[in-house]
């Protein structure tokens, strides 16, 4: 996979607002959010998007969500919305896997 933005942030060699991490993921704060509240976790490992996990990624997809609503608690958020964005036709910007976590305002369903 080509290096993105992400692997950047991960590797250190750009700037992020990193509020969690340990061996398999990554959260920090969206550079422009969308919500009062807005961060995105992010594996180590890099898959493009999520039609690119496999199998083998299973407990990674699953630490991601359970990362996700630990942050979201820690942000102080009790309500809040997950957000994944799969291929460019879906708004997807990235290509490396992410999990928007957005909260502190209202949220409308269906989602635009
Ligand atoms: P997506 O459209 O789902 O691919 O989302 C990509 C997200 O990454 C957007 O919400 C951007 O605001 C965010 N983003 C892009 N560059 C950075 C960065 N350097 N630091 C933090 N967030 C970023």
């Amino acid at each position: 996979m080509s290096e993105t933005i992400f692997s950047k942030i991960i590797d250190r060699e750009i700037p992020a607002d990193i509020i969690y991490e340990d061996d398999l993921c990554l959260a920090f704060k969206d550079v422009n959010p969308q919500a009062p509240t807005h961060f995105l976790v992010i594996p180590k490992k890099p898959i493009p998007k999520l039609s690119d996990a496999e199998q083998g990624d299973k407990a990674l997809l699953g630490h991601l969500l359970l990362v996700a609503g630990q942050v979201a608690g820690e942000q102080g958020l009790e309500d809040f919305r997950l957000n994944v964005n799969n291929g460019a036709g879906a708004s997807q910007t990235v290509f490396h896997l992410h999990v928007h976590v957005l909260g502190g305002r209202p949220f409308s369903w269906p989602p635009g």
